[in-house]
């Protein structure tokens, strides 16, 4: 049985004299020999959309800096790149996560994951593309951030890993794969693809966000700084320690289960064991799938019906397009006063709208028995 190590710093603030010696005390103890031959890195933050650090949206760019000059200091060449989501450009990503700051003062190269090929593989009866980018670095750092999510209630290291699949296709996928259980199943797959080469692994929970996540949601100062090389056990120890439980995210258990790992087997530091719960919102979140495995189909059925959360949008809207343009089915149009209008029986509840809105005009309505059951 496996005991992966799991990091854990706390840290009031962005501090980069803390962050790199963090940074360099947590990879050196993976000692993975990757670390010493392969010439190239690739850092993966999280650049979701065109948002700047103190709104808890992107990793915050102290932090890549931190991993940037370890690489640096190591004589490797260093890129940092994501596929940020739906249609927004990547330079305006670039400029308002304060990396395009970072490749001004720093000898790296900002790589669009978008725009450099791909290669399909099969997966779990899946087929999935994956950035060329990821494929030419011998060294992958992968670097999440701490938050709630809409579809998958919680997101940090393996949902992150949703950006190595170039542009619109992550469209497609919602598309194909439109409800939790189904997109969960994508993502596994994915992770299967990609664990091996992944070297290792970052959180940064220092300001997180929880409700509404993982854009619309509220910025929160968790104060935590998390590494691993196991994505599997970063994310159980993250995911907990945020209020969660095993069964709230939806994939926690196939991927300790193909790791063979056990939660209590995840060695963390002691100061942490009985850390007290974050106390963060997970409301919005928190939709108890698993009820539905439970009841009978024709009653399952009509539960459904009663038994949501969808997309509404509020007059907080700029009517900037961004959603009609993200939804994988369609579902948004304008109307003839400029406002867009969600047709809810096109809709498919992916939540890409409300991830992608960068207004935060799109919020989650719950039904009363969801908010019930919830
Ligand atoms: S809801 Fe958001 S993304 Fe859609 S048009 Fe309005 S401001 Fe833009
Ligand atoms: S309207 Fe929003 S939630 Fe519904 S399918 Fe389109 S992007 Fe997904």
């Amino acid at each position: 049985m496996k005991q992966p190590r799991v990091q854990i710093r706390k840290m009031v603030g962005y501090d980069l004299d803390e962050l790199q010696d963090a940074v360099g005390t947590f990879i050196k103890s993976c000692r993975n020999p990757k670390l010493q031959k392969a010439k190239r890195v690739l850092i993966k933050p999280n650049m979701l959309g065109a948002h700047p650090p103190e709104k808890a949206v992107t990793t915050h760019p102290l932090v890549v800096e931190a991993i940037v000059r370890y690489f640096l200091e190591a004589g490797k060449e260093v890129w940092v790149g994501d596929s940020p989501g739906g249609s927004v450009s990547v330079e305006s990503v670039w400029e308002a996560t304060g990396f395009a700051d970072l490749a001004r003062r720093y000898p790296i190269k900002l790589q669009n994951l978008s725009t450099m090929g791909f290669r399909e593989l099969e997966m779990d009866g899946k087929t999935l593309r994956i950035s060329e980018a990821f494929w030419r670095c011998g060294i992958i750092i992968n670097v999440a951030k701490y938050k709630t999510h809409s579809l998958m209630a919680f997101t940090g290291a393996f949902k992150n890993l949703y950006g190595l699949v170039p542009g619109l296709i992550k469209s497609d996928y919602h598309r194909q794969y439109p409800d939790t259980h189904s997109f969960s199943d994508l993502l596994i797959a994915l992770w299967k693809l990609t664990k091996d080469r992944v070297t290792y692994n970052f959180i940064d929970g220092i300001l997180g966000m929880d409700g509404a996540g993982p854009s619309a949601g509220n910025p929160r100062h968790f104060g935590l700084f998390f590494g691993s090389s196991s994505i599997a056990a970063l994310d159980y120890v993250a995911a907990t320690m945020m209020g969660f439980k095993l069964k709230d995210v939806p994939y926690l258990k196939t991927i300790l289960h193909t790791e063979g790992i056990l939660p209590s087997a995840i060695n963390i530091p002691r100061s942490f064991r009985d850390h007290p719960s974050l106390n963060a919102d997970l409301g919005m979140v928190k939709l108890s799938k698993d009820l539905l495995k439970h009841l009978p189909q024709p009653v399952r059925t009509t539960f459904k019906k009663l038994y949501y959360a969808r997309p509404i949008i509020g007059q907080a809207c700029k009517r900037c397009g961004v959603c009609v343009k993200s939804c994988p089915v369609k579902a948004i149009h304008w109307q003839d006063d400029g406002f867009p209008l969600i047709d809810t029986t096109k809709c498919i509840k992916c939540m890409c709208c409300h991830e992608m809105c960068p207004y935060h005009a799109i919020d989650i309505q719950r039904s009363l028995v969801a908010k019930v059951f919830g």
